[in-house]
């Protein structure tokens, strides 16, 4: 697209830009230059035959992955480029966070081809003016258009190229999928001449969830929570509309706000998906659809409760890059990832995981089971529900309605010759007992219980009935976690705090004097939390032969646990002590998740 590269984007220029901004030095510069056309032939030759007049030199900068010579290691993106040539144009440039828009605002101005045209993203109106944003603000032609049309003057800022230009695929062609069916639907029973046939065919007070505009907005809305690394999606019906929002990061956004006449059509469409009886509004439903995303497939989990308005829905995606991790990856000290592996390696026992809902345990149990998992050994597991299909394990999954429960299930599934076992939760006795009895049988059982650390893990099970003998003979040992959310990259800040000062909050550190720490200042990129993406802190128990002599009916918390740490158990705070002083997460964050430990 020619019309967007003024006179401000020749290679000439664009070197001036990043050399001023001190992003490439001089030289790189004059490097750049002379190696330009023969990176954009390459370039060209993968994008499948673009023409390579068409990229200018921030595709080649983009292509080369250059580092900047002010700050080494970081690589010059294409926010960076574009930041710089606002600052050279004295303009604002702005990270665009897509939850913050309208669809209204963006797509009700001008047409698609207009804004694609033109690189055109209508943002908001603020004091009376419609700010615009755009890689490219001189195109003061198009820039008039868009006031005329609006009645508004406007006031452009710079943003990314591949933002603004996503953004409008995304917004326009949402907006164009709801408007569609939204006329579709207001036409409904109006000429009964001509749509007689389309009339019967809704008979029912819904669109026909098939509908391709419908298809169109729902799967619009699943890759968009994709894209934002949603965990859920609420649909939820209101007086007037028909309220979007998703969960990132642990916080609900609203997303979109739709035409109430879409609701029912909407709701239709994933009820369909996930399997669910249609005619059924006025109880609560359970279904689950599977849908790829990139190479993986997630799956997603639908339950539907009617409320005042309507049929709220909530989505809750299982992602399986989250589910299925490298065990490795969890966030394991090095010492505490060998101890684990034993534990999950040895032929026969039970490996217990606690820790509170939504520590992560399921996570963990998982990633496990895959690590263990060859055409060799026979995985069979009792959930409740099963959180994530895997094809490789069986998968059973409890329905007390019917009498089929944890226990009763473990002991039947033992004559299935299963290799390795996982179940969901140990809440009771007899599921306790079918543990033990199927870990004594030469299985590998793998289990979640709710306690809050590893050493009264043991105490749990006495609690539950199980004599220490049977203890003894079949636990290998017991893993506590929690999740801590990660400190953001993008804006990291260290700074000191004393060492008493940490002390007095309860993390006791072995240095004195003052201490750096670090966390994020908050941005765009991290939605002005300070944080993105969670990873485990960990406290590994081998279940030795100290701790079992140790164990009995009138057992001693206090001195069982001094034995373990005796015997190297670093306990939950410490380990995440440990994070924080890697700047990996935050004091703040290691409180909230172990204010309820010593
Ligand atoms: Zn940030």
């Amino acid at each position: 697209m020619q019309t967007q590269h003024s006179s401000w984007f020749t290679s000439q220029n664009i070197c001036k830009v990043l050399v001023g901004a001190k992003l490439i030095s001089k030289d790189q510069a004059l490097d750049l230059l002379r190696r330009e056309s023969q990176v954009s032939e390459i370039i060209s030759k993968k994008q499948g035959g673009k023409s390579s007049k068409d990229l200018s030199l921030i595709d080649v900068i983009l292509y080369l992955n250059l580092e900047r010579q002010d700050q080494p290691g970081k690589i010059i993106d294409e926010d960076l480029i574009y930041k710089a040539f606002a600052a050279a144009w004295k303009l604002e440039y702005k990270k665009i966070d897509p939850l913050k828009l309208e669809l209204k605002t963006v797509t009700g101005t001008i047409s698609k081809s207009f804004a694609l045209k033109h690189l055109l993203l209508p943002l908001q109106v603020e004091e009376g003016k419609l700010v615009v944003a755009t890689p490219n603000p001189f195109n003061l032609e198009a820039v008039k258009d868009v006031e005329m049309v609006s009645k508004l003057k406007v006031r452009t800022i710079v943003s990314s190229k591949s933002d603004v230009e996503k953004l409008i695929r995304e917004f326009f062609g949402f907006q164009y999928s709801i408007s569609a069916a939204e006329d579709l639907f207001s036409r409904k029973g109006v000429d009964l001449g001509n749509l007689e046939k389309f009339v019967s065919l809704t008979a029912v007070d819904d669109l026909p969830s098939t509908d391709q505009h419908i298809v169109n907005a729902v799967n619009h809305l699943f890759s968009y929570s994709f894209d934002q690394k949603a965990s859920d999606i609420h649909v939820e019906p209101k007086r007037d509309i028909c309220l979007v929002r998703m969960r990132i990061d642990g916080v609900l956004h609203t997303v979109y706000k739709l035409p109430k006449q879409l609701h029912n059509a909407v709701v239709s469409r994933i009820k369909t998906l996930s399997g669910l009886d249609m005619a059924e509004k006025r109880r609560p439903q359970d279904g689950r659809i599977k849908m790829g995303k990139g190479d993986t497939e997630v799956e997603i989990r639908v339950s539907t409760i009617p409320v005042a308005f309507g049929e709220k829905l909530v989505l809750r995606i299982m992602d399986p890059d989250i589910l299925f991790q490298d065990l490795e990856m969890l966030g394991f000290s090095p010492d505490d990832f060998k101890k684990y592996k034993r534990l999950i390696s040895l032929p026969f026992g039970i490996v217990l995981v606690t820790g509170p809902t939504g520590s992560g345990k399921s996570t963990t149990l998982y990633s496990s089971l895959r690590m263990l998992s060859s055409p060799e050994v026979n995985i069979t597991t009792i959930e409740d529900p099963i959180e994530m299909i895997h094809e490789e394990f069986n998968q059973i999954a409890v329905q007390p309605a019917i009498s089929v429960t944890f226990g009763s299930v473990l002991r039947n599934i033992l004559r299935q010759d299963p290799d390795i076992i996982m179940v969901g939760e140990i809440r009771d006795l007899e599921t306790a007992q079918s543990a033990v009895q199927a870990a004594l049988t030469g299985h590998l059982v793998l289990s979640t219980l709710h306690t809050n650390d590893a050493v009264s893990t043991v105490f749990r099970l006495l609690d539950l009935g199980i004599p220490p003998y049977l203890v003894h003979s079949s636990l290998n040992g017991i893993v506590a976690q929690r999740l801590v959310r990660k400190i953001c990259p993008y804006c990291a800040q260290s700074f000191e705090m004393d060492a008493r000062e940490l002390a007095g909050l309860g993390l006791k550190i072995e240095q004195t004097g003052a201490v750096e720490l670090k966390h994020g200042k908050g941005c765009v990129k991290c939605r002005q939390t300070g944080y993105m993406g969670r990873t485990g802190i960990y406290e590994i128990l081998p279940y030795s032969e100290a701790l079992k002599r140790m164990t009995s009916n009138d057992a001693d918390l206090e001195a069982m646990r001094g034995k373990a740490v005796k015997e190297g158990l670093v306990m939950l705070r410490q380990n995440g002590i440990r994070k924080m002083l890697e700047g990996k997460t935050t004091y703040q964050e290691i409180l909230r998740v172990t204010w309820d430990l010593i």
